[in-house]
């Protein structure tokens, strides 16, 4: 079935603009081009959100809800009245027909910008999946948090197993990028304030141990030497042990080998490694590093003249032939730079620049509460200043002035009581990779503490089992 494109929204001929993803380029895309006389837009994404990918870490360790950095699509684009939404999940593109295929569906294009993103890598080590998933959408994050608070629970219940509660409050963070950099000490200082509130009355003592994992020489390698020391310096602050130059040599549910070291842990996240989803395959042209495709300085595919890819789905380089990094700025700035060349391609007029450039505003990550690194080119900051730096930059490029006031004041709460709001496990068996869905039906018990009458074990790693009971 082919949809007719915008039909209700345009009257006569218009330029028919396919846009694929609402991510960070393909929503800025989206909004510049509602604003051009003689072009119908739609936008195709298989979820109904725009996500703030920046800090879905802080929804996986309860300092946000989900809908602070979350919202629907079409609400963002309402007022364009140029610019239709489908929320469809696109499964290629017919080059020949120029249609965009999603399952039994097609939308027809004059002009594709694909903006689909990246995807977790495992180099290889599919395998590690199940029981190290990374941080990618609102379902990761939500799985993820509640799979922490879980362990505490649980912890808690296995007062008269020492070995237990510890390998329940181990955390271990594959990779020592900005993400998981940021998930660590936010970790450490979830456990801390909630060992410290929520836990404080529980005996035999519960101590929380956070690792992070790391294959090069220093953590926040794209940062100056010097910020990554201090991010470092913070974090064996707030308690994280730090493994760099260490290279991780399988990952089994609930084990993490680093060569013959082994550590046994109830929650393992990878943040090692992204790469594009597989739209090279969808055009017929060889992927180029990290699978993405390879575009020509103004980001059109060169087999392919009337479609660009943007964001972290494209290869597009620097002024010295670097690749452009993976980061939402470079997302932003290539959709708005696409929206101006399918405007002149459409009206004529000035002519604008023949190729993208990137303009570099400037790099952060957080540490913890007051604690930051930021590097302005020349100009480094550290602790509470960078810490100000990050927060009013995120607040900035938060979509809606909904998300901007909701996440300022959860901000400012935390800041003030140590709390964090999101701490509700909203059920008992998130379905993680590698759980088995655990503890589906009654709180999870360790297996030490013997299985009630009525109820039935599973063992999910050697240590622990799971106990569900019919009613209780
Ligand atoms: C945990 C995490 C933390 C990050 N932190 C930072 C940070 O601090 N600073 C920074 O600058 N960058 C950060 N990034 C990177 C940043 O989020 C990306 O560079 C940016 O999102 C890329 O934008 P994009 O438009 O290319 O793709 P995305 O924003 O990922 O959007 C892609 C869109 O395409 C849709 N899509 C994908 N495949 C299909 C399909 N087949 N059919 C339909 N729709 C599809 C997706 O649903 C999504 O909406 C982070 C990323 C992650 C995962």
């Amino acid at each position: 079935m082919t949809i007719p494109v915008n039909s209700a929204a345009w009257a006569g001929p218009a330029h028919r603009v396919v846009v694929i993803g609402a991510g960070f380029g393909g929503l800025e895309a989206a909004r510049r081009l509602g604003r051009v006389p003689g072009v119908a837009v739609t936008v195709l994404d298989r979820r109904n959100h725009h996500l703030f990918q920046p800090l879905l870490y802080q929804v996986a360790t309860a300092a946000l809800s989900l809908d602070d950095i979350a919202s629907p699509v079409r609400g963002i684009l309402a007022a364009e009245s140029r610019v239709e939404v489908l929320m469809e999940d696109v499964t290629g593109i017919d080059t020949h027909a120029r249609q965009v295929v999603c399952h039994e569906r097609r939308v027809a294009y004059d002009t594709l910008v694909i903006a689909t993103g990246s995807q977790p890598s495992y180099f290889g080590h599919d395998a590690w999946e199940a029981a190290a998933p990374s941080l990618k959408t609102l379902d990761d994050a939500l799985a993820l948090r509640q799979r922490i608070l879980t362990a505490f629970e649980q912890a808690a219940a296995a007062e008269h197993d020492a070995p237990e509660r510890d390998r329940l409050l181990t955390f271990v963070l594959v990779g020592g990028g900005p993400t998981g950099v940021e998930m660590a000490g936010s970790i450490a200082e979830l456990a801390r304030d909630m060992l410290a509130h929520d836990f404080h009355r529980v005996g035999g003592g519960m101590r929380a141990r956070v690792v992070i994992v790391e294959a090069g020489p220093r953590l926040l390698g794209q940062f100056a030497p010097g910020l990554s020391a201090r991010a470092a310096d913070d974090l064996r602050g707030l308690g994280v042990e730090i493994r760099t130059d260490t290279k991780v040599t399988d990952i089994q549910s609930g084990t993490v080998h680093l060569g013959t070291e082994v550590i046994r842990a109830e929650t393992i996240i990878w943040t090692a490694g992204v790469t594009a989803t597989p739209i090279a395959s969808w055009l017929d042209v060889l992927p180029a590093q990290g699978g993405r495709v390879q575009v020509e300085p103004d980001l059109r595919v060169p087999e392919h003249p009337g479609i660009y890819v943007i964001g972290d789905a494209a290869l597009a380089l620097n002024g010295v032939g670097e690749p452009l990094p993976g980061l939402a700025p470079v997302a932003k700035q290539q959709g708005r730079y696409v929206a101006r060349a399918i405007r002149r391609r459409v009206h004529g007029g000035r002519a604008g620049p023949s190729s993208f450039s990137y303009r570099d505003y400037g790099t952060l990550a957080t540490i913890g509460r007051g604690k930051a690194v930021a590097e302005f080119g020349p100009v480094h900051l550290r602790g509470f200043m960078a810490w100000v730096a990050w927060a009013v930059a995120h607040i900035f490029f938060l979509i809606g002035f909904r998300n901007r006031v909701l996440v300022s004041a959860q901000w400012m709460m935390a800041y003030v009581t140590h709390r964090r709001g999101g701490r509700v496990i909203v059920q008992q068996a998130p379905s993680m990779p590698g759980t088995g869905g655990l503890n589906r039906g009654c709180p999870g018990l360790p297996a030490s503490r013997g299985t009630p009458a009525g109820c039935a074990a599973t063992a999910i790693s050697p240590s622990t089992a799971v106990i569900r009971c019919a009613e209780r």
